[in-house]
């Protein structure tokens, strides 16, 4: 779990709800001022890890992930990835006047940590037999909201992480997904000008005409994870519909060429043998294909004594 940093945390609600269901959970914190708190919660849940990790730092996630193989056992089912970070100073006024330092750091947290994060987990899922990691995003990503600014690059960059990264992982049966989330009061939404007005304007227009809460964004990572499972089924039944189209095919090629085999070997007084070799014969000099002359010779369009030579 990346991103707890109070009960507050969306990360948290996600946690709670996992240790609930039985998993074993690590923890990481970011920074001395939030280890207690982090700790605390992770001794809630009788967590056997928590370890200190700054997303910016190759070495540290490194440290990290080797810390949990030797926990689990050399394997991983989940990777929460709950982290953002942009400078209060441009979560506010205009996103023309970020300055690029600024504006790398925001993605390098926001966004790039989910690749170098996903990286570090994947042998660790692949010896698990697969897995399911889940990043948050906001609807900033998509269009331009009030405030949200280089967050909103951000997210759109780790949107698009996600895909690429789902195309790569999919084949080792590890899932990515992000959660897009409305409005929850936590210590990273504070940050934003405005976010009182995104919440009662949220609350106004959302159909449940309520604010949400991060229990209510666990509702949409298992609509995630159920849209996957949908998305995997459909693909099994399509594949299967596929395949059982090409063994009708090559099993009705296979019947009207016996069908064939034994006009050809009565009319010509041939063997089966030979009348199969004379078939093939025939379909290589005429470049067709064998089932097609079959058919042809069965319906009478083509005679035994076409097929002497
Ligand atoms: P939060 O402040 O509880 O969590 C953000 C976490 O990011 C903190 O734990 C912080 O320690 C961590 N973090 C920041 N910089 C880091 C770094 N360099 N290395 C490691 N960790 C670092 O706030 P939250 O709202 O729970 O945020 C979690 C995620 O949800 C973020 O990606 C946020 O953008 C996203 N989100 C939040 C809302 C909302 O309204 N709260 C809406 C949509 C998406």
């Amino acid at each position: 779990m990346l991103g707890v940093a109070n009960r507050r945390s969306i990360a948290w609600a996600i946690a709670k709800r996992l240790a609930d269901d039985g998993a074993q959970l690590a923890f990481t914190y970011q920074g001395d001022r939030i280890e207690g708190n982090v700790r605390e919660l992770a001794d809630s849940v009788s967590s056997p890890l928590v370890t200190a990790c700054d997303v910016r730092s190759d070495e540290e996630i490194a440290r990290v992930f080797g810390e949990v193989s030797e926990t689990f056992g050399g394997q991983l089912d989940v990777l929460v990835h709950s982290v953002a970070f942009a400078a209060a100073e441009d979560l506010e006024g205009r996103f023309t006047d970020t300055p690029r330092e600024r504006f790398w750091m925001a993605l390098d947290v926001s966004a790039y940590s989910l690749v170098a994060c996903a990286r570090a987990a994947e042998p660790l899922m692949e010896a698990a037999g697969g897995g399911s990691i889940v990043t948050m995003t906001y609807l900033g990503g998509e269009r331009a909201v009030p405030h949200y600014n280089v967050m909103g690059v951000a997210k759109a960059t780790l949107d698009s992480s996600v895909r690429y990264l789902a195309w790569d992982l999919g084949q080792k049966n590890i899932r990515i997904n992000a959660v897009s989330a409305g409005p929850v009061r936590t210590l990273a939404a504070r940050s934003i000008a405005g976010f009182t007005t995104m919440e009662s304007i949220f609350e106004e227009r959302a159909p449940l005409h309520r604010p949400i809460d991060a229990a209510d964004v666990l509702t949409g990572q298992a609509m995630a994870d159920v849209g996957t499972i949908a998305i995997l089924q459909h693909r099994a039944v399509t594949e299967a519909q596929v395949l059982n189209e090409q063994l009708a095919r090559a099993l009705n090629s296979r019947v009207i060429i016996e069908q064939a085999k034994g006009v050809l070997a009565e009319r010509a007084g041939l063997t089966m043998e030979e009348a199969f070799t004379r078939l093939r014969h025939h379909a290589r000099n005429q470049n067709l294909l064998l089932a097609d002359v079959a058919g042809s010779l069965v319906d009478g369009t083509l005679s035994a004594t076409a097929l002497a030579t």
